[in-house]
């Protein structure tokens, strides 16, 4: 068993795990009632309902179609009815059109025919069929990704599950190695790459092993730390190659992909199934049962934090996601998309609501910017309306890993503000 050493990246920061779930075995929930299946569960344009108010569908049924290169088919979650094909605005402030089924408890499915020729090319058609987008979080299509423009040579797999309280992948490397190792194999041969490396977080021996034992893949025991799963720092401390400023992974010859996203391609190429359920954590000290769900795309949030045993009056948050990258949410009105990791009631203990107090120059937000920039004078510019310096200080460049806004003492809202930073300068840009 050889197990490698990580490159070291100088930045970003250790930060407690509270892997609260981490031996709790993924469970089954039963699919509910009523699913609410968005149209806009991934980047790019929304996929176009195909099915009509008082439709019958089966689970594996295409209800919403791509449109256009970046974009991705949607399937039906449960077999039932279509009761309502609706905008709602969820708890992060989305409209987005939703199409309501109501489950007949059937189980009726459909499924993908065989693939006769198991090609590459096969691969990344049954995976754009399949509604397969970057299930780590980004929702990017996979199809997209596994069809780069130039020749790639290596195949980078996300393992480090860096958000605290995520334990989502941890479980499935356990519990489902072999799958995921299947699913490894075939990502590579739509890619044409042999070198395969893997990268886990050196506080998951278990995982660790679990792939060490095949001699095709290179398993590389990260050091914790925090953002260790983002892109550009998983290829360099996995494999050396740093990706430039403005560059994206194929262009130094590499390809991410994340283990949630592995396993979806091995079930649509190897058991014809569609993407209609994902693997999530439900944790923080608010929920009075954490756990790892397999949940069927469209459940409400709140069926499933009822399923957990509901949360604690003392809950004070509750976050689609992990507490870094992930978001508050308003309301409840929140049903489970392609992309999503986690949902996490935290008490007052767990989280700060303390209100934001002006800044104090002190620089700790620049010192662990994991990508090397001056968080504090792109939120001042952007709160200056002075778009065009907040680019020039590389608010571009930011990858939202949240942790300036976790460092800062004064509890600025970093991210948020550098986050509409960016969406002002493509604005600025799209509008010359
Ligand atoms: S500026 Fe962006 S990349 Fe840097 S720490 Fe903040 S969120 Fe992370
Ligand atoms: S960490 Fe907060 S208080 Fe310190 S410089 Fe950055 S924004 Fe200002």
């Amino acid at each position: 068993m050889k197990i490698f050493k990580p490159l070291r990246f100088p930045y970003g920061s250790k930060i407690h795990g509270a892997k609260l779930t981490k031996d709790s075995p993924i469970e089954y929930m039963p699919a509910p009632a009523t699913v609410y299946v968005s149209v806009s569960q991934h980047i790019g344009a929304p996929a176009l309902p195909v099915v009509n108010i008082g439709d019958k569908v089966k689970k594996g049924q295409l209800i919403a179609a791509q449109q256009g290169f970046v974009s991705a088919n949607v399937y039906s979650s449960v077999s039932g009815t279509v009761k309502a094909i609706n905008d709602i605005v969820n708890g992060l402030g989305q409209k987005q059109k939703h199409i309501i089924i109501e489950n007949d408890f059937s189980d009726e499915e459909e499924l993908f025919d065989d693939i006769k020729d198991l090609s590459p090319a096969s691969i990344v058609e049954r995976t754009a069929l399949a509604g397969i987008v970057g299930l780590g979080g980004a929702g990017f299509p996979t199809a997209v990704k596994l069809a780069p423009k130039n020749p790639l040579d290596v195949l980078v797999i996300n393992g480090a599950e860096c958000e605290p309280y995520l334990t989502c992948d941890f479980r499935l490397m356990t519990e489902k190695t072999e799958e995921i190792y299947k699913g490894i194999k075939l990502t590579a041969k739509a890619l044409n790459v042999k070198d395969i490396v893997i990268g886990i977080e050196s506080n998951k021996p278990e995982a660790i092993e679990a792939f060490a034992k095949y001699d095709d893949v290179k398993v590389v025991a990260l050091k914790k730390q925090y953002p260790m799963g983002s892109e550009k720092h998983l290829i360099y401390v996995t494999t050396g190659r740093k990706v430039p400023v403005g560059k994206m992974p194929f262009d130094v010859g590499a390809c991410v992909q994340n283990i949630k996203t592995v396993l979806a391609i091995y079930e649509a190429v190897s058991l014809n199934k569609p993407l209609t359920e994902t693997v999530i954590t439900v944790s923080g000290k608010g929920v009075k049962e954490g756990k790892n769900l397999r949940v069927a795309i469209g459940t409400p949030f709140s069926e499933i934090i009822e399923y957990c045993g509901g949360k604690s009056s003392d809950t004070v948050k509750i976050i689609a996601g992990g507490p870094m990258m992930g978001k508050s949410l308003s309301h409840l009105d929140q049903y489970v998309r392609k992309t999503d990791s986690g949902i996490l009631c935290l008490t007052a203990k767990e989280t700060s609501l303390a209100e934001p107090s002006p800044c104090i120059n002190c620089g700790i937000c620049a010192k662990n910017c994991p990508m090397r920039l001056m968080p504090m004078y792109i939120e001042s510019f952007f709160l200056a309306g002075d778009y065009g310096n907040a680019e020039k200080y590389g608010a571009m460049n930011c990858i939202e890993c949240g942790l300036c806004a976790y460092n800062c003492p004064a509890k600025r809202a970093l991210v948020q503000s550098i986050s509409s930073a960016k969406a002002k300068i493509r604005e600025m840009h799209k509008n010359g």
